[in-house]
């Protein structure tokens, strides 16, 4: 099964209304221990990058890795361009070939806002790729980019508007949740999803999905959001993995071993997300339809 574009990955997704996981790897132990993971369950995949990443391993060694890594996957998967807000490196990312981007000009007026995703749309057709859009910043910072500051939050139809005017792909609205690990108890908006998708049959997209449980996650999915980051628990299970094993094995010297314990965790992490976002088993649509 080749890498195949995001919209093939989440039209089925959106229709069905199960999740796919969208999972932010940071290296090549993560990218391989995810691509496990829903090798294992049959699912279909979401790998994205941080810019943070992206620039910390260079675009083009990325891609060379994550082609070598995907040769053999036998499960659909598609590579997204996290928060981007610097049309350059939106650029560098479509040319390299990412499959999706995520323009990030949630820190702009809705109108130019709007104007530079029309032109991110246009850039990123002639790539075969897809745009998610968002006009509304996710509270909290990841890898650099947002604040902690609780963003504006602008009446649906804003959104709504935004969409039809940009023609992006999938749309990331405000729904109250927030990045990283929540400072404050989260005041959730899931009815914005279903008003919005009502008008605007578009993947949704959910970020900042951390401490959310099970029955919030399976809601938001039920409602429209076809495409579920995670980010924050892959940084936890990656961390926590090297302590665990470092504070249990002081003085011992074994890097494969030390990574073996890693991985684990990891591709436990991915698993238990998949199951939960409804994916697992999900890729045996695709081989029928390719067959
Ligand atoms: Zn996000």
């Amino acid at each position: 099964m080749p890498v195949v574009p995001m919209r093939e990955i989440l039209d089925p997704a959106f229709a069905d209304r199960y999740g796919v996981a969208a999972i932010n790897v940071v290296d090549d132990l993560t990218l391989e221990a995810v691509l496990a993971a829903a090798t294992d369950l049959d699912a279909p995949l979401i790998v994205q990058t941080s810019l943070k990443t992206v620039k910390s391993m260079g675009a083009r060694q990325f891609m060379a890795i994550w082609r070598t890594r995907t040769e053999d996957v036998p499960v659909p998967v598609t590579l997204h361009l996290d928060h981007c807000p610097d049309r350059e490196w939106i650029s560098v990312g479509l040319r390299e070939g990412w499959n999706s981007v995520l323009f990030d000009g949630s820190e702009l007026d809705v109108a130019e806002n709007t104007r530079q995703t029309v032109e991110v749309v246009a850039e990123a057709d002639r790539f075969g790729a897809q745009v998610e859009g968002e006009i509304e910043s996710v509270t909290g910072v990841e890898d650099g980019i947002g604040s902690d500051a609780a963003g504006d939050v602008h009446p649906t139809e804003v959104s709504g508007e935004f969409i039809a005017a940009t023609g992006i792909y999938s749309f990331a609205p405000a729904i109250g949740t927030a990045h990283g690990l929540y400072k404050a108890e989260p005041h959730l908006m899931p009815e914005r999803v279903s008003e919005i998708v009502a008008e605007h049959p578009i993947p949704q997209v959910l970020h900042g999905g951390t401490v959310l449980t099970e029955e919030q996650f399976t809601d938001l999915i039920a409602r429209g959001c076809a495409k579920v980051n995670i980010s924050t628990a892959l940084k936890i299970a990656f961390v926590d993995a090297h302590r665990e094993y470092l504070d249990a094995n002081p003085g011992k010297h074994d890097p494969p071993a030390l990574l073996k314990h890693v991985r684990t965790a990891v591709k436990d992490m991915a698993e238990r997300h998949i199951r939960i976002f409804g994916s697992a088993g999900k890729a045996r649509a695709f081989d029928s339809a390719t067959a």
